[in-house]
């Protein structure tokens, strides 16, 4: 007998495929040019190119290491600061901190998870040299603000848009303000390649040398393009380019990109509305996300914000009991193992509450509406039964 749907596991992401990709792998293997930088990863960063206006963009093997190729176009030297959101993964940091900087971790703010751009300034010093805004959950930062702190003292902004792909700051799309971003197609984001990212430059100096690190510190895209008579070995860099058959991988989900992400929006608005009554009532158990004015949603995430780790903890292990799978999120990584004792002490309250009270529930393009109201009535359930 087939199981019926109350009594089925709900996962928390399940990779979704769009039916072309092993299509596509075939082609770049019959085509017999598998290394990186072919047909396949023209047509991807082209691609994004057009329809987001980043004025460079370069595929790289993941967002962790078009992070690391940022680090290196900014030139960080042993010492370096560099301003990063404590709640956020580990990239975001580490690639800064292979580099030789010092991390100085910032706060959230009270209204989501993002850094609280008011909270920039006084951490500055004359040793900074980036800010690093994650948009959480694919909701912008406070774009003009940070842009304008950037300005006001020389310093590089790198977006960490990993979770951001189709996401847009008044009208904007996410990626396309600081001087550089980067973007992750793992398996967990809206649009995948199992491993896979995204370096975009939108500072024009750093083009050139961008295509450089990218392809081992030599200057062989120069050398293909017939702009120089031979290659060499001109500067640092490693191996940031993926072959062409994660290329082909990513083209299957970009011609499906519009699709994708309108079931995403679906499944959130459903999840949305089904939840804001109980968010909304008399002393709540959980907030809803809440999305600024300038910030458009593009659905890589749907969270809610419980009132504390231990209801947080007994909501996940009840809807566990029900067969679903929620997930808390980052840990702060100024009280990480590897970092609390080079931080500088300074407590991060908002980065921490998130930390303690943050679920995610189940999101991806395969989940049905009718798992997603199952989500809701379970949460319901909590919430008036418990
Ligand atoms: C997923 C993610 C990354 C890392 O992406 P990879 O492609 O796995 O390296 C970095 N930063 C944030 C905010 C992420 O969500």
């Amino acid at each position: 007998m087939e199981a019926s749907i109350k009594d089925m596991n709900i996962p928390f992401n399940k990779p979704h495929l769009t039916g072309k990709e092993a299509h596509y792998m075939y082609q770049a293997v019959a085509e017999g040019k598998l290394s990186g930088n072919g047909a396949f990863t023209k047509k991807c960063q082209h691609f994004f190119e057009e329809r987001y206006g980043f004025k460079k963009c370069l595929l790289t093997t993941s967002c962790t290491d078009a992070l690391e190729m940022a680090a290196i176009l900014c030139d960080i030297q042993y010492g370096d600061e560099v301003i990063v959101p404590s709640y956020t993964f580990v990239s975001s940091a580490l690639a800064f901190v292979r580099a030789g900087a010092k991390i100085i971790f910032a706060d959230s703010m009270k209204e989501n998870p993002n850094i609280d751009a008011e909270q920039i300034e006084a951490l500055i010093t004359p040793r900074t040299k980036v800010i690093v805004p994650v948009h959480y959950a694919g909701v912008a930062c406070d774009m003009d603000r940070i842009m304008e702190i950037a300005e006001k003292h020389h310093l590089i902004v790198v977006e960490d848009a990993a979770q951001a792909i189709d996401s847009y700051y008044k009208g904007r799309p996410l990626g396309s303000i600081g001087h550089l971003s980067a973007f992750s197609f793992h398996e967990t984001k809206n649009i995948i390649s199992g491993e896979g990212g995204l370096l975009c430059i939108n500072d024009e100096h750093f083009i050139r040398r961008a295509e450089i690190i990218w392809e081992k510190g030599t200057n062989r895209a120069e050398f293909f393009r017939g702009e120089v008579n031979k290659y060499g070995w001109v500067d640092t860099g490693s191996s940031f380019l993926p072959s062409e058959v994660i290329a082909a991988f990513l083209w299957a989900q970009l011609e499906q990109l519009d699709d994708i992400q309108s079931r995403r929006k679906h499944l959130w608005n459903l999840y949305h509305t089904n939840l804001l009554p109980i968010a909304n009532s008399q002393s709540p158990k959980f907030a809803l996300a809440n999305i600024p004015d300038y910030a458009t949603n593009n659905s890589h995430m749907f969270y809610i914000v419980c009132n504390n780790l231990e209801e947080r903890t007994t909501l996940i292990k009840h809807l566990k009991d029900n067969g679903i799978l929620a997930v808390f999120h980052y840990l702060s990584l100024h009280s990480s193992p590897y970092y609390q004792d080079k931080h500088d002490g300074r407590a991060l309250p908002e980065c921490d509450r998130y930390a303690d009270c943050l679920v995610r529930l189940p999101m991806y393009y395969d989940l049905k509406d009718e798992e997603v109201i199952k989500v809701c009535n379970i949460i319901k359930d909590f919430v008036y039964n418990k």
